[in-house]
Order: C-alpha cells, then sequence, then structure tokens
C-alpha cells in the first residue's frame, strides 16, 4: 500500500436518479476499504431528472465526490472521455453507474496493475437480465468487429476497466470526434490484461441504450476501426467484371461456332461489365476517402511504452512542432 498512490474512478451517468444513491455508497465503501487516495468523478451527461442535484449534494458533503455536468446529452463515450481528461489518479477506472458492473471488482483489478499491467479490463461471463435481442446482437457485433477491425478488439468488454495514468495521457492525445473509448483503449497497446465477472441486472431505472444509441455505437465501432466495407465494393465491382468477362469469351466462342450473340445477350454482357466497372470505381474512390479519413483521425503513428537509454518523446508533439516551426520561417520570409 503506498499513500502516495490515488485512485480516480469515473462514472457517466444519465438520468440514473433510481440507482445514484446506492451507486455513491457502493463504491464508497469499496474505496475506503482499499485505504488510499481516491476521488469519485460523475460525469452527468445532461441528466433531465435529479441526477445533477443529487450529485452536487454528495460532492458538498464529501471531498471525494466530485461532479462535472454536461450541459446537455453528449453520449456515453464523450462522458466517459470528460472524466479521464479531469481525472489526476495514478490509476483511472471507468465504470457505469446502474451497478452492472460491480464495484466489488475494482480490488482484484488494483491487484492486477500492481502486478505491472497497463490496462485491466473486466470480461463479461454471462450477462443477466438483458433481453435475448440485446445479448444475440452485442455478442454477433464484437465478433464482426473483432473479424473487420485492424486492431485485436477484445470481445464482451464494455468499458468497465481500470487504466494506469500514461494510458490515459495517451488517449488524450487522440483527437478523433466519434470515439469508441474501449476500440481506443485496444489501439494504444501497453500491456493489457482481464479479470471475468457475471454482468448483473441493472439495480434499478431503465437502460439508457435504446437501439438508436447502440446502432451509433456499433457503426462508429465499425468505422473508426475498419476499412473493410469501404473494399467490399471494389471486390463486388471486379468479381462482375470478371463475370462479363467470361460470359463475353463464351458467348463469342459459340457466336465463332454457328451459335448467336444475340441482342439480349449484348445486354447482359454489357451489364455486368459497366456496373462491375462502376462498383469498382467506386470502391476505388472508396480507397482514397478511407486514407484520407485515417489522415482526419490524426491519431500518432506509433506510441512509446518505455526506452532504454534513450528519452521518451511523444511522436505527434514532436511532428506538430515541427510543423509549427516550419510556419514561422514561411511567416520570416514574407
Ligand atoms: N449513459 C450516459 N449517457 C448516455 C447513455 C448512458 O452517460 O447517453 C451512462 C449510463 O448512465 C450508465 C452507462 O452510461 O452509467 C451505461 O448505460 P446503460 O446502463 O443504460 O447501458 P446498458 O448497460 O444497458 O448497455
Ligand atoms: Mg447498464
Amino acid at each position: 500500500m503506498n499513500p502516495e498512490t490515488t485512485y480516480s474512478i469515473v462514472v457517466p451517468v444519465y438520468n440514473e436518479e433510481a440507482v445514484i444513491h446506492d451507486t455513491c455508497r457502493a463504491l464508497k465503501a469499496v474505496m475506503d476499504g482499499i485505504g488510499e487516495r481516491y476521488e469519485l468523478i460523475f460525469v452527468n451527461d445532461g441528466s433531465r431528472d435529479r441526477t445533477s442535484e443529487i450529485l452536487q449534494g454528495y460532492a458538498r458533503q464529501d471531498d471525494h465526490v466530485k461532479l462535472i455536468d454536461f450541459s446537455r446529452n453528449f453520449g456515453h463515450q464523450i462522458a466517459i472521455t470528460a472524466g479521464m481528461d479531469y481525472a489526476s489518479g495514478d490509476a483511472v477506472v471507468v465504470i457505469d453507474a446502474d451497478l452492472q458492473d460491480p464495484p466489488a471488482l475494482i480490488p482484484r483489478m488494483i491487484a492486477k496493475w500492481r502486478e505491472g499491467y497497463d490496462v485491466v479490463y473486466a470480461k463479461r461471463t454471462t450477462r443477466k437480465g438483458e433481453t435475448a435481442f440485446k445479448r444475440w446482437t452485442a455478442h454477433a457485433f464484437y465478433r464482426l468487429l473483432r473479424a473487420a477491425a485492424d486492431v485485436d478488439i477484445t470481445v464482451d468488454t464494455g468499458d468497465f476497466r481500470l487504466l494506469d495514468r500514461k494510458v490515459c495521457e495517451e488517449l488524450r492525445r487522440l483527437p478523433e470526434k466519434n470515439r469508441y473509448v474501449r476500440g481506443l483503449v485496444s489501439w494504444v497497446g501497453f500491456r493489457q490484461t482481464s479479470v471475468e465477472y457475471v454482468r448483473d441486472e441493472r439495480l434499478a431505472g431503465e437502460t439508457q441504450y435504446p437501439l438508436r444509441k447502440m446502432l451509433k455505437l456499433s457503426l462508429d465501432g465499425m468505422t473508426s476501426f475498419s476499412s473493410k466495407p469501404l473494399k467490399l465494393s471494389t471486390t463486388g465491382g471486379v468479381a462482375l467484371m470478371a463475370a462479363g468477362v467470361f460470359y463475353g469469351l463464351v458467348r463469342t466462342g459459340a457466336a465463332a461456332f454457328g451459335g448467336d450473340f444475340s441482342g439480349w445477350q449484348t445486354v447482359i454482357f454489357l451489364q455486368l461489365l459497366l456496373t462491375g466497372f462502376l462498383l469498382a470505381s467506386i470502391g476505388m474512390a472508396g480507397e482514397y476517402i478511407g486514407r484520407i479519413y485515417d489522415e482526419a483521425k490524426g491519431r500518432p503513428l506509433y506510441i512509446v511504452r518505455k526506452c532504454y537509454g534513450l528519452t521518451e518523446r511523444s511522436s505527434a508533439a514532436e511532428r506538430s512542432g515541427r510543423g509549427r516551426w516550419r510556419g514561422v520561417k514561411f511567416i520570416r520570409k514574407i
């Protein structure tokens, strides 16, 4: 135990007045039990109920409790991001407010962190109290994303995880707007491990993730970490063109031996060839769009875990620094 260590617990909350008292109590009990310094950072994502007032009350009474009150509903992933921006702990734990993620798991995560892991995510073995539809779509989505994504995104994990300070700092350097935080955490790398748990039912209240928000989250996940959908039309287009050429050859061969290559057959031939060509061109444009998108995401090219015999430098700061310097020279020349 080190009295200097601080833990930050980040809790996004949206319309959670039914559970927030229990959540506060449970988190405080667990963190007091650990006996080290901690802060509970609640991010109120524009709740329309009394969540904010309740949390303001806690923040006034208790120095451990802090509240970031959003001006409106910006979404779960943005709320988590804000919490991490304000967190000052050596380790940061992100946890849902509805006690579906058991706070009792936090000491186990901390133990793993002490062993030297930088990211400890909680992996759900079973999900209780969720509809078959939600379980099935979540199961399918995680596997699809894993197959399509360019980085190894862990399946069946939500945003309940512990992050070391340096991982938080790296995440803060990623400027993208449509954030899929659990994918970004996989993307930054470092030493990652998991602890397993059974996902409980929500303590009270209703899910704040209707189908619309779930679709947005899965689209963010898919588009931020895979350019495979863009390539689908190239593959389809090339296949159609190949079929067209094959059909043309067969018909021409048949015509040479007295068969016919009549009007409607010509139409089929041209249809295959032209549609294929169009699809392939769209795919080509997609390749460029994919590259523009990669540039626009502005992620650093690499992340260094540690240097031996060298001083660490951040790749992005380096490059933008050089960019500024070029700008200054340019102004001087004018
Ligand atoms: N949440 C949020 N903003 C939103 C939706 C949800 O901050 O727009 C919070 C919510 O209060 C909870 C967490 O995100 O702490 C997960 O939401 P929920 O439990 O409704 O999702 P589910 O567990 O059903 O997937
Ligand atoms: Mg929940």
